[in-house]
């Protein structure tokens, strides 16, 4: 089973779209389940009715998938497996006070860990709930990445449950992929480092099924910066009303990771012959005047019943 997991926070950018499509490719080529989570975990962050737009957006660029769930119905099993975490001793509860560990410049430097279940049991104040760091290293292979190694030290008592007991991003993800069962992770490079925190969930959770990690290189602009989300041209909403067409903006984001056997091909082309490992670990360029030319001959090649359905006067 596959997974795209937009947060509904705000628009889809690029780099979203990527990651969308390529599970979607992969899903396809391996005959397996693609499902959309929505990761509207914090509902501070949310932004109403985008959910519905990351969805039409899909639609549009037919990205088909099987299945949507959100990130918050599923609070009951964070919070239940958070309880086990903590019942098994691979978690702890922290009474460290925001103020507190600012003071301590945000490192956490393991206080509550050596409470006593009776100073547990005794303290009123509320806590949040953190994860043991590990005593031992993590490891797992990435497709693109090649073998990564984090060693203990590298990686904190980090808080798996908020004061309000909702899970942190790593939390929830770690445990919606075990319950999704999730065989093959593609995601931006962004992640790569959130992963052996994920790992570690679950190993203590005695999941022990082996996850594919596939983490997606950056995408710079041609003046080699790293595309932000409030990047305008990278917002896919703002390419399509400056009239890119889907095919292109498929086209040249396939064409900017991978080496393609044409230049010029539709989706499900590249279905055919894609090959997520010969992904490129260079970041990807995405270059506006490259995807305007792409877009000229993307829509030459149109045929005129799809050209009319663009104008707006068809009705089929
Ligand atoms: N919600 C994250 C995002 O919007 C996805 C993280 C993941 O795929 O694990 O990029």
């Amino acid at each position: 089973m596959y997974r795209f997991a937009p947060s509904p926070t705000g628009d889809m950018h690029i780099g979203n779209l990527r990651v969308a499509l390529f599970n979607y490719i992969c899903a396809k080529q391996s005959n397996e389940k693609f499902i959309i989570r929505m990761e509207d975990g914090d509902s501070e962050q949310n932004i109403d009715g985008k959910d519905q737009e990351i969805l039409e957006i899909l639609h549009l660029f037919s990205i088909h998938f099987d299945d949507v769930s959100y990130q918050s119905d599923n609070l009951k099993f964070h919070r239940q497996l958070g309880s086990k975490l903590l019942m098994d001793a691979h978690a702890f509860s922290c009474f460290c006070t925001p103020e507190l560990l600012e003071e301590k410049n945000e490192q956490y430097d393991g206080t509550c860990k050596k409470l006593s279940n009776e100073a547990v049991l005794n303290n009123e104040n509320p806590f949040t709930i953190r994860m043991k760091a590990p005593n031992t290293s993590i490891t797992f292979h990435d497709l693109i990445q090649g073998e990564q190694a984090f060693e203990p030290q590298s990686i904190d008592d980090f808080v798996i449950l908020k004061v309000d007991k909702t899970p942190t991003y790593n939390f929830a993800c770690a445990i919606d992929d075990m319950l999704h069962n999730i065989g093959t992770i593609i995601r931006s490079e962004d992640y790569l480092a959130d992963t052996p925190k994920q790992e570690l969930i679950r190993q203590n959770l005695g999941f022990d099924q082996k996850i594919t990690y596939i983490h997606l290189p950056t995408i710079l602009n041609n003046f080699g910066k790293k595309i932000e989300t409030e990047d305008e041209s990278a917002d896919v909403k703002w390419l399509l009303e400056e009239g890119f067409l889907p095919d292109t903006i498929i086209n040249y984001l396939i064409c900017t990771s991978t080496q393609t056997p044409t230049e010029i091909f539709t989706l499900q082309e590249a279905i055919e012959w894609f090959d997520i490992q010969k992904v490129s670990k260079e970041p990807a360029i995405f270059d506006l005047e490259k995807l305007r030319a792409l877009n000229s001959t993307h829509i030459k090649m149109l045929d005129p019943m799809e050209l009319s359905k663009y104008i707006g006067y068809s009705s089929r």
